[in-house]
């Protein structure tokens, strides 16, 4: 696949994108509290540094995903099933991050690592980025291993991630609503969750909170 066959493309697009997504994240962030007046989380060099390291690490665990590929144990194709694997990727990870998700906030040393993505309870530009390091090597080895078993549409693959992270920058817009959404994850959905940390444990939708019982109720 002519996309993915030369490292030196592969690791450029994928050094540019990660770079660029960095950069729409403080842009799209830092616009939306300014045009809504929302008071915004002071920015720390700390904060600064974590949110780096969590891009280089983006970049970084693609390698082992790449290897595995040129080795012929990752198969993509082209041409079949574009919204069936959308849809497939979609759901499966809904309910798998909603569960590892649980995972991270009861289960020592996960509890540990999720509490440094906690210390925002209201956002800066870069919130979405402000976590151990480790918790995304944890999500793109996920996504390492779910391509190793299921061979996917390589644009359903694209686009997933790339949902995953507009979604993510949607999540941690500040608001001061608290209007619960119906059936999809918002800001305010999100915000909640990182208040009432007890509650709202889905990235996607609401579906698996609903379920499960733990979506934020007004007392
Ligand atoms: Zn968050
Ligand atoms: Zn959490």
């Amino acid at each position: 696949m002519q996309l993915l066959d030369n490292a030196i493309p592969f690791f450029s697009g994928l050094i540019g994108a990660n770079i660029v997504m960095y950069l729409f994240t403080v842009l799209i962030s830092y616009s939306w509290s300014k045009v809504h007046n929302h008071k915004t989380l002071a920015l720390t060099r700390r904060d600064v540094y974590n949110s780096l390291s969590v891009v280089l690490i983006n970049i970084l665990v693609a390698i082992p995903g790449y290897y595995l590929y040129k080795k012929g144990s990752i198969h993509f194709t082209t041409d079949t099933h574009l919204i069936l694997d959308f849809v497939i990727l979609f759901f499966a990870f809904d309910l798998g991050m909603y569960l590892l998700h649980l995972v991270s906030h009861f289960v020592w040393p996960f509890k540990k690592f999720h509490n440094t993505h906690h210390s925002h309870a209201y956002f800066n530009a870069i919130s979405l980025y402000v976590m151990e390091p480790v918790e995304s090597l944890l999500f793109g080895l996920l996504l390492t291993v779910f391509a190793f078993f299921v061979q996917l549409n390589i644009y359903s693959f694209l686009a997933f991630i790339f949902l995953n992270w507009a979604l993510g920058v949607v999540g941690h817009l500040n608001t001061q609503s608290t209007k619960q959404p119906f059936l999809f994850g918002n800001h305010v959905f999100h915000k909640t969750h990182h208040q009432q940390a007890n509650s709202n444990f889905g990235f996607y939708t609401v579906i698996w909170d609903r379920i499960f019982g733990t979506f934020y109720r007004k007392n």
